[in-house]
């Protein structure tokens, strides 16, 4: 370890994990799962103690999103990258349009389209590090779209389309929920994992649906589709009534959901959450706007996501080379998305990292670069 460029400690961030999902654990959801002992873990799902964290949970994001009258929020087991699975059997009747510009919406797209009871997805796709929105078209009934893609440090609108009748918006907010701001009625599902804003472990799905959504959910399960039991959407949302899963949660990562939501909460909901993130990417963009050898990937400044921030820096510094110095003294996980293949830090920050330990990434940054070039 000789050759790494020792960064003073007064310049490290306290805490220094910065990824983009898996993300930074707050030690107060840690000490929640203490405090949650003996009664909850270990313990039967099908009874109260369990079944109460599950009802704080549902109860808490109808509160942080201030659901309209007759949103759910339903919960399943193998997060976001089973619900498009679940979504593919259970919320498209025929055929989804999907507006993909980076490697999530394109996974979802996929889903869809190789499902054989189902047509041919339609695929809107724009270049890395810009968007593209969806619009109405004839014979689509699921307008699917990321509100953040966490691949490329995009953020989008959630808006309806004008002109889609009864067809469902079907928004991946995995890496936005809880961290960007929503006017929730503008979707009908609205997805995420609790691996990302919520800062707890991946492994579930969470979904905020309309009462559109819900009679679609019922419609297709009466149509006779075969829909395996595990990905049917009916099934978890007759379970989620009830605050269980159809099979086993992991309760440690409902108690450590239930923490963070309890600490967003207190600070003021989502604008307080969502105002953290902002604070803490605007540290970033202005750093890479006044820095000689950064640039920020996104170059449209409304499409910069205020959860992640991909920043490119000139070919003179090596990425690999500063993260490994980083990493070696505890700051961690700002490696660009690996099919993206630029010489990037992507940073996440999501509402638990605190805007300081930014300023101090930041300062390490400086620091090393300084170093390396000379
Ligand atoms: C992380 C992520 C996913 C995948 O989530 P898993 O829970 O690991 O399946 C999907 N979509 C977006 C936008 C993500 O950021």
């Amino acid at each position: 370890m000789t050759d790494i460029i020792a960064i003073p400690s007064g310049l490290l961030p306290r805490d220094g994990r910065f990824g983009s999902g898996p993300s930074k654990v707050s030690d107060a959801q840690l000490q929640a799962l203490v405090a949650s002992q003996p009664r909850v873990l270990g313990t039967s799902h099908r009874q109260a103690p369990v079944k109460d964290v599950v009802r704080d949970i549902r109860t808490m994001l109808g509160e942080l999103y201030s659901m309209p009258e007759g949103y759910e929020v339903i919960l399943g087991n193998g997060g976001s990258t089973m619900f498009w699975d679940a979504a593919a059997f259970s919320l498209v009747r025929e055929r989804a349009q999907h507006s993909a510009f980076g490697e999530f919406g394109s996974k979802f797209a996929k889903a869809t389209d190789l499902a054989p009871h189902l047509g041919a997805s339609s695929l809107r796709t724009a270049p890395a590090g810009e968007a593209v929105l969806p619009e109405a078209e004839d014979g689509i009934d699921v307008y699917a779209w990321p509100h953040n893609e966490t691949s490329t440090g995009v953020r989008v609108p959630v808006l309806r389309p004008a002109g889609i009748g009864d067809a469902l918006t079907v928004v991946d907010a995995t890496s936005a929920a809880g961290g960007v701001r929503v006017d929730i009625a503008q979707a009908d599902v609205y997805y995420f994992a609790p691996q990302k804003s919520f800062a707890s472990d991946g492994g579930l799905w969470f979904a905020i649906v309309s009462p559109a959504a819900i009679a679609r959910i019922e419609e297709i399960a009466a149509s006779g589709r075969w829909i395996p039991e595990s990905l049917s959407l009916k099934v978890a949302l007759d379970n989620s009534r009830l605050e269980q899963t159809l099979n086993t949660p992991a309760v440690a990562t409902l108690v450590m959901m239930r923490a963070q939501l309890e600490w967003m909460l207190a600070g003021g909901g989502l604008e307080f959450a969502a105002a953290r993130s902002e604070r803490s990417s605007g540290i970033l963009y202005d750093w890479a706007g006044r820095t000689g050898w950064t640039e920020t990937f996104v170059t449209n400044p409304d499409l910069r996501s205020p959860v992640v921030a991909t920043i490119d820096l000139h070919h003179s510094v090596d990425s690999a080379e500063l993260r490994r110095h980083l990493r070696a003294q505890g700051v961690v996980d700002i490696d660009p998305y690996r099919k993206l293949g630029r010489n990037q830090v992507r940073v996440g920050v999501y509402p638990a990292v605190d805007p300081e330990d930014v300023e101090s990434l930041v300062r390490c940054m400086d620091y090393l670069v300084e170093r390396l070039l000379t």
